[in-house]
């Protein structure tokens, strides 16, 4: 990522919030630079205290589309003290009204799906269908979700002999996030740390920021209270390491690589701060003997390339009976083949490009790496033709052996390893030999043994024979995938405090 001096053109937030998600795409759409230079603190927009600048890189054309600012430890001081000014007043505001906000926030999102969809796609490379189901769809539902928890929860409920036990927001909580589902990993933190009465600071990724700082116009727009909400963008060893570090930040909220989750915990330490961290994955997808192996595979091999395989939970190492591993060579080739690849204006395109050329060379190199060290290259490889772009050919390794490269490093690009295994019990060891511990799937014909399989995975999501993904079910890892749960009523109780008192 480029870091430049060059004067920003007009900001689009000289214009009514309602207006800004057109203006943007008006910009975009001329080949402008989008301009969002200004953060949002205590309800306003204003300059960085620094004056360095962050482009953003559409990465299908690698193109400079916009830029953000380059915040710094003197705007974090200013976004914490007034989210921590914020709090007394948004934590004992009833929680149907805080709902209110979320609802609302989740019917503009809804409302407005198509734009917001284009936009994220130019930042992220998602084709348009995928922005619109999942980086949309699963924040709309999650602001929804959030909503109807905060109406429901009882807060103030429990008795325990002469003990009132009560659930209380944890304070000021800084969100920190990545690149690959920008809104998702946002509205997850935020709608939860919301409904439970907490204020926010939000740190988004430096590389994918633009639908952040849309969702900062929406709460402008639904005159969301000032401070409830700030939005710095910067980078993780400035902005991210000073939020994480200052003591009036009651809690850490991160997704993130498990690499900058350790950081993040060691520099929390130093304060005693909360710190909920949803990290890396390499997850194995258990294909049992008695599978349906088509369905199987077909499933598995399309998991693998899902936003390009810059997922956290996708399914990279598929797990086959030995003797069925040439006909599931073939039955991947033939999926592969169907895969698309190309930017989100071509309408066919089912894999758009990886993110960054930071990313691509990554990936490029974990493809080497993986002819290198033997494994047999089924389809895709390092080369593509495409002349533009940060595309990589979605690829399928067989014959990979668990110590390989390829099958511990998290690879974050569509490339899948098919392992080979003996009988169901190395099946199991095979899928827990990882220091991760985020999702899984089983496949058998045998459901009872399918489900006495999904129990000995030693990680927070399995998949029983196709099982879709249920966005109001807790998510996060075992190991070092993370600690605590987001979505749903869980994800509620990572930002809430717990008092007893004693009558
Ligand atoms: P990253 O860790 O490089 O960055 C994530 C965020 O942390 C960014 O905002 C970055 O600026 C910030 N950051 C980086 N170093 C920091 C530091 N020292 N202190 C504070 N903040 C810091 O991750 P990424 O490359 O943006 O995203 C990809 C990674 O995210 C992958 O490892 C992936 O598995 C993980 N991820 C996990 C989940 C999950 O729910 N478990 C979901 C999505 C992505």
């Amino acid at each position: 990522m480029t870091t430049t001096t060059r004067t920003p053109t007009t900001p689009v937030t000289q214009l009514a919030p309602e207006q800004r998600l057109e203006q943007s795409l008006a910009i975009l759409r001329q080949g402008e630079l989008l301009d969002r230079s200004e953060i949002y603190i205590n309800g306003s927009w204003r300059p960085s205290a620094g004056s360095g600048h962050i482009e953003v890189v559409n990465p299908a054309t690698e193109q400079v589309i916009g830029s953000v600012a380059e915040g710094t430890s003197a705007d974090v001081d200013a976004a914490v003290a007034a989210a921590k000014a914020a709090f007394p007043a948004w934590s004992t505001r009833p929680a149907s009204e805080r709902a209110e906000f979320l609802e609302k926030t989740a019917s503009l999102l809804a409302a407005r799906v198509d734009g917001y969809a284009e936009l994220v796609a130019q930042d992220v490379g998602a084709p348009i269908w995928l922005a619109k189901a999942i980086q949309l769809g699963l924040p709309t539902f999650n602001f929804g979700h959030y909503a109807s928890i905060a109406r429901s929860f009882d807060f103030d409920g429990q008795v325990t002999g002469n003990s009132l036990i009560v659930k209380e927001p944890v304070g000021v909580v800084a969100c920190i996030t990545p690149w690959n589902f920008p809104l998702h990993q946002v509205a997850l933190k935020v709608a939860a740390a919301f409904a439970a009465g907490c204020t926010v600071v939000v740190k988004p990724t430096e590389v994918t920021p633009l639908l952040v700082f849309a969702l900062a116009d929406i709460f402008e727009e639904i005159g969301l209270p000032a401070g409830v909400f700030n939005l710095i963008s910067g980078y993780g060893p400035e902005v991210g390491e000073a939020l994480v570090a200052h003591p009036d930040v009651d809690m850490v909220s991160f997704t993130g690589s498990t690499r900058a989750g350790k950081r993040i915990a060691e520099v929390a330490a130093g304060s005693v701060k909360r710190v909920a961290l949803e990290l890396g994955g390499k997850s194995a997808n258990v294909i049992l003997d008695d599978a349906d192996l088509e369905a199987a595979v077909t499933n598995g091999v399309s998991n693998a390339y899902l936003n390009s395989g810059q997922a956290c939970n996708a399914l990279t190492r598929m797990l086959v009976p030995a003797d069925k591993l040439a006909e599931v060579e073939q039955i991947a080739k033939k999926v592969t083949a169907g895969f698309e690849v190309g930017p989100w204006t071509a309408a066919g395109s089912k894999v758009g490009p990886l993110v960054s050329s930071t990313q691509l060379e990554r990936v490029r190199g974990f493809i080497q790496k993986g002819l290198d060290e033997g494994a047999t290259l089924v389809t895709g490889g390092v080369e593509t033709d495409q002349e533009h772009g940060y595309f990589v050919a979605p690829t399928v390794f067989s014959n990979v052996n668990n110590d390989m490269t390829i099958a511990r490093e998290e690879i974050f690009g569509p490339v899948l390893s098919i392992l080979p295994y003996s009988d169901e019990a190395e099946a199991v060891r095979i899928a827990n030999d990882t220091e991760y511990g985020l999702a899984g799937a089983v496949w058998s014909g045998d459901a009872d043994r399918a489900m006495r399989v999904a129990r000995q995975l030693r990680a927070g999501q399995i998949e029983v024979n196709g099982g879709t993904f249920n966005p109001a079910a807790p998510f996060g890892g075992y190991k070092q995938s993370g600690l605590g749960r987001e979505a749903g009523a869980q994800g509620l109780d990572e930002f809430l405090e717990t008092k007893a008192i004693q009558r």
